[in-house]
């Protein structure tokens, strides 16, 4: 962890579009809340093959007007065309954005062609080739390994191809084991990789929702975090609480070793976020 030590610790939330007017409104409410958290930025997921292109535009466009915090755009290349990839970077770049998370995505069942940008590495490659230095670019890392990945070592060469492709920082996916992280944070700096790599943290709320991301993303649920969800049954409140004492937990663990920062996954709600914040003090900052 010595390296990630050395960097000034950022705090950014993450956001969907939203899919409908009401879904807007909760959306610039919860921005609203958050705002007053002084996150260094808000992001913006983007739907695999580009689905949510322009709704992804929209939000960000909104969030940044509407609390003037810095908002940036995620974007995928899996089953995008070169045109359209390129496309989508000008627009960013002339509504003004200058920072991006660039990700691979995940092929929607039943896509007809991967494209012919194959992985994310690939896409970073080509922002830098076209665009050279326009944009800050973050990438995603995965401290219980990536799902698809062939072994861990190939999992770790293939995170450091983003970066050697001119990525400048990292968001991992989420994990409740605070090890993984630290131990993959180990295995980076024996690569030599010397970037910020920031932990994602997804605050529990509901078990169902927890069970369905983590079966698709292949982060790990601890035995006795699965086993407290069960007990607490329909108690949403009693879930909510648990979820946020077990964030609260992590991050302030995280954070004492050296991480360099906090992305929350949000899922559009404000409560469990505010709630870590205060927990943590990051509210004062
Ligand atoms: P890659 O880095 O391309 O890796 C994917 C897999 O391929 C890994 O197993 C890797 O080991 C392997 N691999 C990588 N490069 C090579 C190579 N050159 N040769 C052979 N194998 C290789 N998804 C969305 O659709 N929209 C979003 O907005 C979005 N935001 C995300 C934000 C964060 C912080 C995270 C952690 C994930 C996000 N995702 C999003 C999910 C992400 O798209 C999926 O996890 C996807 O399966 C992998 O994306 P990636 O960019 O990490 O892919």
């Amino acid at each position: 962890m010595e390296s990630q030590k050395t960097y000034t610790p950022r705090f950014s939330f993450e956001f969907f579009p939203p899919r409908n007017p009401e879904a807007v409104g909760k959306l610039q409410t919860t921005q609203q809340r958050l705002a007053k958290l002084s996150p260094d930025f808000f992001s913006v997921t983007y739907g695999a093959g580009g689905s949510t292109r322009e709704m992804t535009l929209e939000a960000t466009i909104s969030i940044r007007d509407n609390t003037g915090v810095e908002s940036v755009p995620h974007i995928s290349c899996i089953g995008s065309s070169i045109e359209e990839i390129l496309a989508v970077l000008q627009r960013y770049k002339a509504e003004g954005f200058r920072h991006i998370v660039a990700l691979r995505g995940d092929l929607p069942s039943g896509a007809a062609s991967m494209g012919p940008l194959r992985y994310a590495n690939e896409l970073v490659e080509f922002i830098r080739k076209d665009m050279a230095d326009d944009f800050c670019i973050d990438v995603a890392c995965y401290p219980e390994f990536h799902p698809q990945a062939a072994s861990t070592r190939a999992d770790l060469e293939n995170f450091k191809r983003k970066l050697d492709a001119g990525a400048n920082s990292a968001i991992t996916q989420y994990f409740y084991n605070p090890d993984a992280y630290f131990r993959f944070i180990d295995s980076c700096e024996k690569l030599g990789i010397d970037v910020p790599i920031v932990p994602g943290i997804m605050p529990i709320i509901t078990c169902t929702q927890l069970l369905r991301f983590s079966e698709a993303c292949g982060a790990e649920i601890p035995r006795w975090i699965l086993q407290r969800l069960r007990d607490f049954g329909d108690d949403r409140r009693a879930i909510r609480e648990f979820g946020i004492d077990v964030a609260t937990e992590l991050c302030s663990h995280l954070l004492a070793q050296g991480a360099p920062g906090l992305h929350l996954y949000t899922m559009n709600q404000a409560e469990a976020s505010e709630a870590i914040w205060a927990n943590l003090g990051l509210d004062k900052r």
